[in-house]
């Protein structure tokens, strides 16, 4: 049996437990149908089949969840640190007990390879693992003592939180936001993308099985306009972790103003892969590549414009575009694909609609810019050549495996393009000159930058953009500075002297 055919198997049998039920919510311990009784279907981008119904949920469904997240929320908060951390260590162990289930369903629903969904349902597992051991110091605080007072500060949960996730690699990123909200003593009402809801379903049950009281998570399907909607709307939930487009948080931080939601966000990215002239230029090759056609580029921090010198740019797109047209556009259960379909007609049809921008702005289609088969929404992967800074194709995320290539004289103009785009989640810089990084990445707008090398995500280091790319922190203590309030108590070390009013 080919590797293919054995993947199919595993998905058919995975798929089994959906068949009956469709993904129902699960709100206050029960699996659940919508109030209103509505469905909606999943699609699978591979084919455009039919994987199965889903409860499609409205402002009674989010008010029923936000109601038990409430009640939940004194009884997680104050558990023994023991207990929390034990119940989160044995969501970690159900995730990869679990890890092929999911990795198969998430390639079937999203239309990811499965050579990188493998791995993002041990990295969820991962997440889990490391906010359990963040468990017991999360309320720790700090000693600040002033000549009257010992002032001390604690750390405690903000109340139930609403997560919002999005639909590109939609396992790891629930639990990435999950876990740390779990850690923190906050319970949660958790909205996956309407376009990819499998796996949060199975993510759900490996909670219930690991003894998650009931009302601590909760799981709502819909769409963002109603279901998304009411949750950030909602006044019993304090808080909203979103991941999704900039534009989607915008709405977000409308939809929050009246009950003064806090809101994290992580947005869209045009992230530059600058390259100058003394770097590796075979490693810096590998890594634009990975990091732009990898995850079907569909990805937040994709390098989505490759900047090169013009002194090297000739070459290093002659060797780009022959490793380009090498790769292997298939079906994500196959272990040898390299990128799969896209997640939707919808976004499809925006992705292929910047092949004839590229042309109208006078760029070149130096690879790819068509469809592959006739079934499922696959493109070739792209390259834009002869592009500058000002266009859309430079300008705009395009969420899908196509990069723009520009070349750059100076490092002044290298850092000038870079920035020049409303976005600024990460930037990848490839330089053997120690003090070029140095003044570089100094004046890059970015939340992460990586010299002389990929993304390669560190548990806990800060993650997050700047301008349109979002607002917060995540990782390590800095998800716990979202998802907790800061307390000051002051305790008068004697009886110093209070200002006597009326005496
Ligand atoms: P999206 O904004 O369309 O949807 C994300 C989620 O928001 C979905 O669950 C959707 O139902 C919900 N939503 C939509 N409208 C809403 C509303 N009015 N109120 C509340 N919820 C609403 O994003 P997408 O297309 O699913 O995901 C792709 C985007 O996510 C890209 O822009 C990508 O860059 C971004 N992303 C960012 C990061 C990051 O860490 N910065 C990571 C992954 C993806």
């Amino acid at each position: 049996m080919s590797a293919l055919e054995d993947n199919s198997q595993k998905l058919q049998a995975a798929l089994k437990q959906f068949e009956q039920t469709g993904v129902l919510n699960h709100i206050n311990g029960k699996d659940v149908p919508a109030h209103s009784g509505e469905q909606f279907q999943s699609i699978s981008p591979i084919d455009e089949s039919i994987i199965c119904s889903v409860a499609k949920s409205d402002a009674n469904d989010i008010d029923s969840a936000a109601i038990a997240a409430k009640s939940a929320f004194a009884d997680w908060r104050d558990m023994p640190a023991k207990e929390r951390k034990a119940i989160l260590i044995k969501i970690a162990n159900g995730i990869e007990s679990r890890a092929e289930e999911i990795a198969v369903c998430e390639c079937w629903d999203t239309g990811q390879a499965i050579r990188f969904m493998s791995k993002a349902a041990l990295r969820a597992a991962e997440n889990f693992r490391y906010f359990a051991d963040q468990v017991p110091s999360a309320r720790d605080g700090m000693n600040l003592p002033s000549p009257t007072l010992m002032n001390v500060t604690t750390r405690v949960p903000i109340g139930p939180v609403g997560i919002i996730t999005p639909w590109n690699t939609p396992f790891m990123l629930s639990t990435w936001k999950i876990a740390p909200a779990l850690a923190a003593g906050c319970t949660v009402v958790h909205k996956p993308a309407e376009l990819s809801p499998l796996t949060a379903r199975i993510l759900m049950d490996i909670a219930k099985d690991s003894g998650i009281p009931n009302g601590v998570w909760n799981l709502v399907n819909g769409f963002g306009e109603d279901a998304g909607k009411a949750l950030t709307e909602h006044p019993l939930i304090k808080a909203i972790a979103f991941v999704g487009e900039s534009r989607t948080g915008s709405l977000i931080a409308k939809q929050g103003a009246d009950t003064l939601k806090r809101n994290h966000f992580e947005l869209g990215g045009k992230n530059p892969v600058i390259v100058f002239p003394d770097a590796n230029l075979d490693r810096a090759l590998d890594a634009a590549i990975f990091m732009i056609y990898s995850i079907n580029g569909e990805r937040c921090t994709s390098s989505s414009r490759l900047l090169v010198h013009e002194s090297v740019k000739d070459q290093f797109e002659a060797k780009l575009i022959e490793r380009v047209n090498n790769i292997k556009v298939g079906h994500p259960l196959d272990p040898t694909t390299e990128i799969g379909p896209l997640i939707a007609q919808d976004h499809f049809d925006k992705v292929s609609s910047y092949f004839d921008i590229a042309k109208s702005d006078g760029a070149t289609v130096a690879a790819g810019g068509q469809r592959v088969g006739d079934k499922g929404y696959f493109v070739k992967p792209t390259l834009f050549t002869q592009a500058s800074n000002n266009m859309r194709i430079a300008q705009e995320e395009i969420f899908g495996p196509v990069l723009t290539s520009i070349g750059f004289s100076t490092d002044e103009e290298a850092v000038q393009i870079a920035n020049d785009v409303p976005y600024g989640l990460t930037a990848y810089v490839w330089t053997n000159d120690l003090t070029r990084a140095l003044q570089v990445t100094d004046k890059l707008e970015a939340g992460m930058i990586w010299v002389n090398s990929e993304n390669v995500r560190h548990l806990p280091t800060p993650f997050g953009g700047v301008k349109a790319s979002g607002i917060g922190r995540d990782g390590g203590d800095f998800s716990f500075e979202f998802y907790m309030e800061q307390k000051h108590i002051g305790f008068a070390t004697g009886e110093h002297k209070i200002p006597r009013l009326g005496a």
